[in-house]
């Protein structure tokens, strides 16, 4: 649900918030910002937890919108830790206003999981391998694959330790370059996330 903003909860609800505040700089008279309410409206249930969404009256609240130099309304910024760190002027369409939050909001844990379950479950479809039928194993190790993309950015090998040499890290970003030699061997990867197709 949205927020009503007024200059007298500005600081409070988007300055000091502790997750990024989406703000809705709109009016009564305006037809597009109108248009785009439900828009806001779905976004602010959709995000609900990781983005605050607030709706700022332009003429009722003039001294916040001529702080932030609003000259064409609706505007939407974002805030993060009290700096504005996007801005849209006009009426986006949803998909395009979910892909720009997308980049701003730092995914979840579980997002992320999800998101290399895809690509690898991509790879076991093209390759000789797929993932090892011991279901727990699998999500243990997506987890912890999850968890070093978070960390560092990558997903890297849960079972080997990065060295810091971007060259070398590379190669144990998950599917690592040695798997296809272990599983050649050993019929699964050092980590047990894939066997042969066979097995
Ligand atoms: S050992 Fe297995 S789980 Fe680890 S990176 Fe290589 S393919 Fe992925």
């Amino acid at each position: 649900m949205e927020i009503m903003l007024i200059e007298e909860n500005f600081q409070k609800e988007v300055l000091e918030s502790d997750i990024p505040v989406l703000v809705d700089f709109w009016a009564e008279w305006c037809a597009p910002c109108l248009m785009i309410a439900p828009t806001i409206e779905e976004i602010a249930q959709e995000y609900s937890g990781r983005l605050r969404v607030g709706k700022l009256n332009v003429d009722e609240n003039p001294t916040i919108a001529a702080k932030y130099n609003i000259r064409s309304i609706p505007t939407l910024l974002i805030f993060k830790e009290g700096k504005v760190i996007e801005q849209i002027v006009g009426a986006l369409p949803k998909e395009a206003l979910k892909s720009k939050i997308e980049v701003i909001l730092p995914m979840e844990l579980k997002e992320i999981k999800k998101e290399i379950r895809r690509g690898l479950e991509k790879y076991t479809k093209e390759s000789p391998y797929k993932f090892n039928p011991d279901k727990k194993k699998v999500d243990l190790i997506l987890s912890g694959l999850a968890k070093r993309k978070k960390e560092l950015g990558f997903a890297y090998c849960p079972c080997r330790v990065p060295s810091g040499n971007k060259e070398e890290d590379r190669k144990i970003i998950c599917p690592c370059a040695y798997h296809k030699e272990e599983i050649a061997k050993d019929g699964i990867c050092l980590c047990g996330l894939f066997v042969r197709k066979e097995r």
